[in-house]
This record gives C-alpha cells, sequence and structure tokens, in this order.
C-alpha cells in the first residue's frame, strides 16, 4: 500500500537564493527541503516526480562549476550529518552524507581512525566531495570517492537502495555527480589516525620539475605550487607515520602569520592590488613567492592535509596521465608566460593513483593534476580557455567540479566507462529528476 504523502510545499521550506562559493553560479529555487531522514528525503522525491519537477542534492556549495545549481527543489544537507556506525575490525565507518569534512575528525578520534587522504580544505560534505571526484595528492592514493565501500541513496523514483562494496554500480555511485540518487549514507574504508610530517620548501622551478616522477614516486604526499613570473616552485611533502609519532604542531602564532595573514590577507591584498594597477602584478608576484614556504612541522594528519581559504577564486584543474605531467606543466608554463594574464594565484601540482570509478579524472590511469586559478573578481576568461586547449593536447580530463568547457561527446571519448554511466543513470533516474543544465551538458539529456 503506498504511505499517504504530505504535499511538497509542506516538505519545504522558503528558498532563499544560492550562490556557490566561488560566486561563478547563483540560482533561484522554487524550494528548499531540509529532510532530516531517508522516508523524508524520498517523499521530497516523489512528490517532485509526480509535479514532473527537479531535486538538486547540494552541499556546501564548493564547485565552481553549475553541478550543484538547483533548478526547483534544493535539497540541503543540514539535517543529514553524523557518525551512524563504525566497524572497528574493518576500520568502515557509515556517516550521513551531508557530514562536512571538517566534522569527521572529531567523530572519527574517539575511535583512532582517518580518512586516507584529504584535499586541500575541509568545507565541504562528504557526499559532495566524493560526487565531483575530489582529490589531494600521494600516488599510493585515489581520489575521496575510491574510500566509499557502500552507499544508501533514494533514486529518481524514490525508492531507497542500499549498494555494498561488491555491488556492479558503486564505481557509478561513489562518484555520481548528483546524477544517481540523494545519497544518504557513505561509507568509508578508513584507515589507523596517523600524523603527518609536513616540509614545505620553496625550490628552483626546473629542480622540482625535472625530479617530479620521482618525488612523487618515493614520497607520501607530494605537491608544488608555481607562481607565474617566478623561477621557484613552493614544494609540500608529507610523510605519514603512526599516531604515536611525536608531533610537533605549528603554533598558533605561526599558523596565524602564515595561514591568515600572508595566505589569505595578504593574498586577498595582493589580488585587489594587481586588480587596481595591473602593472604591479609581476613584483607583487615575485615578493609573495619569497614570503610562503620553508616550515616543517608534524600533526594529525587532518592538520596537516586541509588548510583555510578565505580568498574566494575560480579554478579549472586538468587530470593527465602521470608521465605526462611535466611535459603538459611545461607547455602552460611556456603559455602563462608569453601572456601578460595578471595572474596572482599559483599553479597547483598534484598526482594520485588510477582507479576504476566510471567517473573518476584518474580513471584507468596514474595521474597528475595541473590547476590553475584566478581570484573571483578578476573577469578575464583567456587564462582559462588556453589553459583547457592545451590541457587536451595532453589527453587532459577537466575535475567535474571545477570549471571547463567541455561536453557529452568529449566525455564520451574521455571515459571508456561513460556508456555504462549513462545506462545506469536510466535505470537510476528515468524521469531526469536530478538533472540540471550541467548534467544536461556532460552526460545529455
Ligand atoms: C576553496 C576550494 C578548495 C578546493 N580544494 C579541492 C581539492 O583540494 N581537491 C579537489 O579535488 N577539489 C577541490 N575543490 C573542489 C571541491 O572539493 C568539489 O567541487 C566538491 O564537489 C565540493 O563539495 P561540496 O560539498 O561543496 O559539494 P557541491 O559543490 O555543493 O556539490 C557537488 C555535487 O555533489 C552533489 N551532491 C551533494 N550532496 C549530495 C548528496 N547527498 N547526494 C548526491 N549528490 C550530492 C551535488 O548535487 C553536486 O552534483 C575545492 C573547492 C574550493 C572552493
Amino acid at each position: 500500500m503506498t504511505r499517504w504523502l504530505p504535499p511538497l510545499e509542506q516538505l519545504t521550506g522558503r528558498a532563499g537564493e544560492w550562490r556557490n562559493w566561488g560566486r561563478t553560479q547563483s540560482a533561484q529555487p522554487q524550494y528548499t527541503a531540509r529532510p532530516g531522514t531517508i522516508d523524508e528525503v524520498a517523499a521530497v522525491v516523489r512528490r517532485a516526480v509526480e509535479r514532473g519537477g527537479t531535486v538538486k542534492a547540494l552541499g556546501s556549495g564548493h564547485s565552481f562549476t553549475g553541478v550543484s545549481r538547483p533548478r526547483d527543489v534544493a535539497l540541503s544537507p543540514e539535517n543529514l550529518r553524523g557518525l551512524i556506525a563504525v566497524d572497528a575490525g574493518t576500520k568502515r565507518v557509515t556517516l550521513r552524507a551531508g557530514t562536512r569534512l571538517f566534522e569527521v575528525p572529531a567523530l572519527l578520534a574517539p575511535h583512532s581512525l582517518a580518512m586516507p587522504n584529504l584535499g586541500d580544505i575541509d568545507r565541504q560534505t562528504v557526499a559532495g566531495a566524493i560526487s565531483t571526484g575530489t582529490h589531494g595528492t600521494g600516488l599510493a592514493f585515489g581520489g575521496l570517492a575510491t574510500q566509499v565501500v557502500g552507499a544508501t541513496l533514494v533514486d529518481g523514483t524514490g525508492s531507497v537502495i542500499t549498494i555494498g562494496d561488491d555491488d556492479p554500480r558503486l564505481p557509478g555511485v561513489a562518484l555520481g555527480l548528483g546524477a544517481l540518487g540523494v545519497l544518504v549514507e557513505v561509507t568509508l574504508q578508513c584507515v589507523d589516525a596517523f600524523v603527518l610530517d609536513a616540509l614545505e620548501v620553496p625550490l628552483p622551478l626546473d629542480e622540482v620539475t625535472g625530479g617530479f616522477l620521482e618525488t612523487v614516486r618515493s614520497t607520501d604526499h607530494h605537491e608544488f605550487y608555481w607562481f607565474p613570473g617566478t623561477d621557484v616552485a613552493l614544494t609540500k611533502t608529507n610523510t605519514r607515520h603512526p599516531a604515536s609519532y611525536r608531533t610537533r604542531p605549528l603554533s598558533p602564532a605561526r599558523r596565524l602569520i602564515d595561514d591568515r595573514i600572508v595566505g589569505n590577507e595578504a593574498l586577498r591584498a595582493m589580488c585587489e592590488l594587481g586588480r587596481a594597477v595591473p602593472g604591479v602584478t609581476p613584483g607583487l608576484v615575485r615578493f609573495a613567492a619569497g614570503a610562503t614556504g620553508d616550515r616543517r612541522f608534524s600533526d594529525v594528519s587532518t592538520g596537516v592535509f586541509t588548510t583555510r581559504r578565505t580568498v574566494r577564486f575560480r579554478e579549472s584543474e586538468w587530470a593527465v596521465p602521470l608521465d605526462r605531467t611535466m611535459e603538459a606543466f611545461d607547455a602552460l608554463r611556456a603559455l602563462v608566460t608569453e601572456h601578460d594574464w595578471n595572474i596572482t594565484f599559483p599553479i597547483e601540482v598534484r598526482a594520485a593513483a588510477a582507479d576504476d570509478l566510471m567517473l573518476s579524472t584518474a580513471g584507468g590511469r596514474e595521474s597528475g593534476y595541473i590547476a590553475v586559478h584566478r581570484y573571483y573578481r578578476d573577469t578575464d576568461t583567456d587564462y582559462f580557455r588556453e589553459t583547457e586547449q592545451l590541457m587536451l593536447s595532453f589527453g587532459g580530463r577537466p575535475h567535474w567540479g571545477k570549471m571547463h568547457t567541455r561536453e557529452a561527446p568529449f566525455f564520451r571519448e574521455a571515459y571508456p566507462r561513460f556508456g555504462e554511466f549513462l545506462s545506469l543513470r536510466d535505470t537510476l533516474d528515468p524521469h531526469r529528476v536530478f538533472a540540471n543544465d550541467y548534467l544536461e551538458a556532460v552526460l545529455g539529456q
């Protein structure tokens, strides 16, 4: 017997304007739903289907593309947070999907567990981060979606589906672009809590690029930042140790100066000054390159992996085959050097393991990631457009949450499992209740 459902108006609240963090997307959804249970999520989806509407599961709005842009019903993650279960034997942890990454360490600490790898920040929700293929760096580690070993979701018919680690749908659902359902619970394969020893040093750029492949193979987590117009790279290399390893955290004063003042406030001032007087940018960038880096500390993993980013920017990031990463970087360096693009943000280079997720940027190949950024108030688009063309010539695949202009025909070629993902979408979302403009562009109708 079908249960009675309240009308959508009773399941939702007043919708305000939605904007993403990078201020590249905004929308005015009709309704905002704040469900706290699986049944409530299912009711919202069913009601939306009945009226031919759409539901967009919101994360924390940290994607730069329109992947998370709501049309009709925006489904907020705020009441879908917290720890559900911990299996101490397998180290598997089930979280409600809207849990923010910065909430996870405190939930796992009593169990002496941690997520094996993270990206640069921890503001995202678990579901949002995995759904676009968020990654960190480290050749022995895949992106966050590779940590997913199970999920419970509400599909596009309003049915609740539970997926285990041997379910053939998992490689689609773990990185599903929000196209397959509303994730309500996510089970992650965690590891014993660990300490990272962080070494951050500026080095000559040629030395860093020449040794990149060897360094990413011989260290746990390595990345570098290059400030255009300089010949220096800021390198960050983190080494994993057991939780018993002695920690030497940054003092609160040093963290304040490095991360808040130099990393954010000075950067903000530099971006604004660079906008007002473009000619000063190269000098400012050289100064910034000299003022950052050169520190060693050790801390619990989450305190090292992530930093605070308060200066808004836009970003485009490309995964290229690992062995072509430095060739692609050198070509980008040449491109940037020959243009007067007034760039205040460094270019970031990372690496990740190959995986077998259907839409993972590292699907089937070890990958290097090259990311370009612009201050959010800079309106120029040439830098990203030309970077995109260049990265395509190296077999680049764009990060799903970061700016690009690729569409479905491209992805069909770029991803061997693209057709499989589309079939899964047809099964799980036959009415396209989870569609939005971005998904129509990258997946097709
Ligand atoms: C400052 C900054 C730093 C960043 N650093 C990194 C980095 O180091 N590495 C990296 O790879 N990326 C990075 N990103 C990109 C970011 O991690 C991704 O865009 C991520 O998807 C954002 O997560 P979110 O929670 O904000 O999700 P949103 O952007 O809000 O949503 C992303 C997608 O997830 C879907 N989704 C959300 N919740 C659910 C749910 N419950 N069920 C189903 N689908 C859902 C949405 O519908 C949407 O399709 C960064 C972004 C910013 C702004």
